[in-house]
């Protein structure tokens, strides 16, 4: 049998990075079968529909480099893939299971439903309905329905024990007289959840069903489902929900449960390919850094930890810088376009990466790091006298003599700097950390920059005159 792996996400908003994780987790595990990986849109709740959020599901994927075998955009044989176009074989199924005695029309109204919820509460009994339509005469029921509101509901049988097969956490069972008679055609001719999911996997063939935790409670009904079909069921895997370092929920509250926030920070997508997948995962052979071929080669399904997944920035943070020092320069000058002022040479910006690439750890710092490569700085002056540890009067005769030492040097190269404005430091007096802290802030009011002496060999001669002209005039 092929593999085949789906999501199914809602177009409810833009892609919380979650949903990018259970693709992640769904392709790889269908790559490494050489198998498919279906995209499916779960579309039949229409008051919580986003108009272009499923394009920014097939933006999201693209970006971090999964390519869908089959859905809306890249075809298939199983469509259609948005359940809104599938509301015929919903009900074509639903009409099924009541024919055969599992479903059956309910016609209670939303407040005879909310007065029986609230009765069972106050006697301390969970809010399930009390199935008051379950025993209807059938036929009765069926032409109330032609000209009635009704929703349809599944019957769930008494004193059964359900049990579910996760394919990591194992055998989960349920007491069905817990579980409640799940609607599953709403008033609207949508079908819920529920009923769509069980009839979609079965139809597209998915054999295994990877989503969050949060659905190990509706389970038992999906397994009901199969059961009064007569199909079998796939494999199911509930991940966990992905977690802050604080454990709470990454929720839409926190700019980086959306996968928008990685793209417009800088993150590069192999980089979070890589950060996602080892919250779950750990490989083999301890390495830390791996790309999609790899993970898809090393990847093992039944070996991830279900412990709550940690979203630790800083450690992809860390990722990333790594991943950027991997790009060539030319490489990571193509990913910084959309972060490249436009005041920023392609010129300008070819010499400054080797400056910068060693200490980049997103893209969206390019601006912060070297716009005083481009723009004229203002210079605190304050800040500078500070960190000069010395007196107005002695800074002004020390800048004035790196001034003259720059203007005096003919070679320009970055050892011939270095070398005379060593030799100037050792004679002020001053301190190396001092000396040196206040030609970099005198020159680009900044108290951290790529190496000093590679800085002023690339601003040029006359950019460096005019600043410590600039500076110096401004200290009084
Ligand atoms: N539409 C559901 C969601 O967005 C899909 C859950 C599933 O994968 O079955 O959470």
């Amino acid at each position: 049998m092929t593999t085949r792996t789906r999501i199914a996400p809602s177009p409810t908003g833009f892609p919380h990075v979650g949903t990018i994780f259970q693709a992640l987790l769904d392709y790889v595990y269908a790559k490494q079968n050489q198998g498919q990986f279906i995209v499916r849109i779960e579309d039949t709740d229409r008051g919580r529909f986003v108009e272009g959020a499923e394009e920014a599901i097939f933006s999201s994927l693209e970006w971090i480099g999964i390519k869908p075998d089959e859905s809306v955009v890249h075809g298939g044989n199983y469509g259609p893939y948005r359940q809104s176009e599938r509301l015929d074989i919903y009900h074509q199924h639903a009409k099924e299971l009541i024919d055969a005695g599992h479903a059956y029309y309910c016609f209670c109204s939303p407040e005879r439903l909310d007065s029986v919820r609230k009765e069972k509460q106050a006697a301390g009994l969970p809010p399930m309905y009390d199935r008051h339509c379950r025993n209807l005469d059938p036929k009765e029921a069926a032409s109330r329905a032609e000209t009635e509101p009704h929703v349809i509901r599944m019957k769930i049988p008494d004193n059964e024990t359900i049990i579910l097969n996760d394919i990591v956490r194992g055998e989960i069972s349920f007491d069905s007289n817990t579980v409640d008679d799940q609607v599953i055609v709403k008033s609207d001719g949508f079908p819920t959840y529920h009923l769509a999911v069980v009839v979609d996997d079965h139809l597209m063939e998915i054999t295994h069903v990877v989503r969050g935790e949060e659905w190990i409670s509706s389970s038992p009904k999906h397994i009901l489902l199969y059961r009064y079909f007569d199909w079998q069921p796939p494999q199911f895997l509930h991940t966990p929900l992905l977690r802050n370092p604080d454990k709470s929920k990454l929720s839409k509250r926190h700019g980086h449960a959306s996968v928008k926030w990685y793209q417009e920070q800088g993150y590069l997508p192999e980089a979070v390919v890589n950060f996602l997948a080892s919250r779950i995962w750990n490989h083999p052979d301890e390495q830390e850094i791996y790309n999609m071929d790899e993970l898809i080669q090393k990847f093992d399904i039944n070996n991830i930890h279900i412990m709550s997944p940690i979203v630790d920035l800083k450690k992809l943070d860390w990722i990333n810088g790594l991943w950027i020092r991997s790009l060539s320069d030319s490489e990571l000058i193509n990913r910084l376009k959309p972060f490249k002022p436009e005041d920023l040479s392609d010129e300008l910006l070819s010499q400054i990466i080797p400056l910068i690439k060693e200490r980049l750890v997103t893209l969206a710092e390019l601006e912060g790091l070297t716009s005083f490569f481009f723009r004229e700085p203002e210079v605190d002056s304050a800040v500078l006298l500070k960190e000069a540890k010395t007196e107005t009067a002695s800074l002004k005769t020390y800048l004035e003599t790196v001034k003259r030492t720059l203007t005096n040097n003919s070679e320009w190269t970055i050892e011939s700097i270095e070398a005379a404005l060593r030799q100037v430091q050792q004679e002020s007096g001053l301190k190396p950390r001092p000396a040196f802290m206040s030609i970099r802030l005198a020159l680009t009011d900044s108290l951290a920059t790529p190496p000093l002496f590679d800085v002023i060999h690339l601003l040029g001669k006359e950019t460096c005159i005019n600043r410590l002209d600039r500076t110096i005039a401004s200290l009084t």
